[in-house]
């Protein structure tokens, strides 16, 4: 039971006063934060969910980006020397004396143009500010993937402040790589436990094959640099091998991956 109330700045939606979990058997979920990846080191990632007939959630940091079987959501940007507050301090001078909500509402609002369809976000960095539910839901956003609770057992979408639902990632691979949580190999993933299992993958990460992050930090400079980050790319066991092993066995399952907008339409 819970009792509705009003969701403070964002007035037309109802809330329950108690988070409310949503139990989950076994679910795995593929998602990939863009980062503003070369269009060929992105596609390199798509092309191994598709050649598998996996779908994919694609947080999106820019416009274009092809979203094929897959879904688009927003990963928008909300530190101070990252691009959309470069671009908010242009077309804004007077922008210092805007209120935090004001600010939020111009990142989520630029994002949102790169895919109008979305109804998720993670925010860039995990970033999180108790202002930040009712600006997503004043942008028909429903659900957010922003709280991270490595290989937690029974993790469950959680009904959260102005009826957003949390979808909580279980493994990240610039973690893995900065905290060595794995071996990169299919055993350390923890598969077996129940419960909600997002995996949180990054284009460049993956496409070089990082083994730690002196790794990812050396391949930083060439960025957008498809040759050099191929000749980069680390032998042996590395995000990239424990990323394909993941694909295969999900393709493998009976029950496959679900795009988070499955899961939110499922709980909805
Ligand atoms: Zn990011």
């Amino acid at each position: 039971m819970w009792t509705p109330a009003p969701c403070y700045g964002h007035q037309s939606t109802t809330v329950p006063m108690a988070a409310d979990a949503h139990p989950v058997e076994d679910l795995i979920c593929l998602t990939v934060d863009v980062e503003w990846a070369h269009p060929e080191v992105l596609a390199d990632l798509t092309r191994a969910f598709d050649e598998r007939g996996l779908r994919a959630t694609l947080f999106c940091t820019h416009p274009n980006i092809p979203a094929g079987n897959h879904e688009r959501a927003l990963h928008p940007n909300f530190l101070k020397h990252g691009d959309t507050m470069r671009l908010l301090s242009r077309q804004h001078t007077d922008s210092e004396a805007w209120s935090e909500s004001h600010v939020y509402d111009f990142v989520v609002r630029h994002t949102k143009t790169f895919c109008p369809e979305a109804i998720g976000v993670r925010s860039h960095s995990l970033f999180y500010d108790n202002h930040l539910a009712p600006t997503y839901r004043s942008h028909d956003l429903r659900y957010d993937s922003s709280v991270f609770f490595p290989f937690m057992p029974n993790i469950a979408p959680v009904r959260t402040r102005c009826g957003m639902l949390e979808l909580p990632i279980f493994y990240m691979d610039h973690i893995d790589i900065v905290d060595r949580m794995t071996d990169f190999r299919l055993a350390s993933l923890r598969l077996g436990q129940p419960g909600l299992k997002i995996f949180d993958f990054h284009p460049n990460i993956v496409f070089i094959n990082a083994q730690s992050n002196d790794d990812y930090l050396a391949s930083k400079p060439y960025y957008h640099d498809v040759e050099r980050l191929t000749e980069m790319r680390r032998p042996g066991r590395g995000v990239r091998t424990v990323f394909l092993e993941l694909l295969d066995y999900v393709a493998g399952r009976q029950r496959q991956a679900l795009p988070l907008r499955e899961v939110c339409e499922m709980i909805a």
